[in-house]
């Protein structure tokens, strides 16, 4: 709560005002100090992905090949060095791109490429009873509801019904872990199961 303090009469100053003259003053001024346009400008690039799920299907499908493709020089190294650079890149990419959380088990793909992390309830199967009319989140006002626009993403996709699968909860024993590794991992190994002789469907 801001005090109140009596500067001369008849006028006074908030404790939040005497703080900002206080301030040192310089010639730098931030391009942008309101929180809340902060917020919003992140949501922009979050939203343009999701306007754009479609290419980055498309991407992300190739991408994964050529990290598949990778294994050998990833399974030479050791899963376990690469994953700090990994990640590194990982968790800056997918935090610009679409807010990500590293929650290590991503489902970009089925969700219209809006992530369910950034759900304040972290639904995995959403929406919950609360989207607004306006079709924003009943916790988060100003704040589209994910997963409304996880219905529109998905719909511009090829894989438009991968949306109606139900999601596991969240491991959050994989939290703060490359997504992108494990899948191709698990790729790898299943590639590798059904190349062995006898193992054939
Ligand atoms: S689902 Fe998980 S890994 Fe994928 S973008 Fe969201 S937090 Fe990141």
């Amino acid at each position: 709560m801001s005090e109140t303090v009596p500067v001369k009469e008849g006028s006074a100053v908030t404790q939040a005002t005497l703080v900002k003259k206080a301030a040192p003053k310089s010639d730098y001024k931030p391009a942008d100090v309101s929180p809340q346009r902060r917020v919003q400008r992140s949501f922009a690039v979050r939203l343009w992905s999701i306007r754009h799920s479609r290419l980055l299907e498309w991407f992300y499908s190739r991408f994964a090949d050529a990290f598949l493709l990778l294994h050998p020089l990833w399974k030479g190294i050791g899963y376990g060095r690469v994953e700090a650079p990994i990640k590194f890149v990982e968790k800056r990419v997918k935090g610009f791109m679409f807010d990500c959380r590293m929650c290590g088990q991503c489902i970009l793909s089925s969700t219209g490429m809006s992530c369910p992390m950034n759900c304040p309830k972290q639904l995995r199967n959403g929406p919950c009873g609360g989207v607004r009319a306006n079709g924003n989140c009943e916790v988060e006002p100003d704040m589209p509801c994910v997963w409304v626009k996880a219905w529109e993403g998905s719909q511009n996709m090829v894989n438009s019904d991968k949306i109606l699968t139900v999601q596991k909860p969240v491991d959050q024993s994989l939290r703060e872990t490359s997504a992108w590794l494990r899948v191709t991992a698990q790729a790898a190994a299943a590639s590798e199961a059904a190349a062995k002789p006898g193992t054939a469907a």
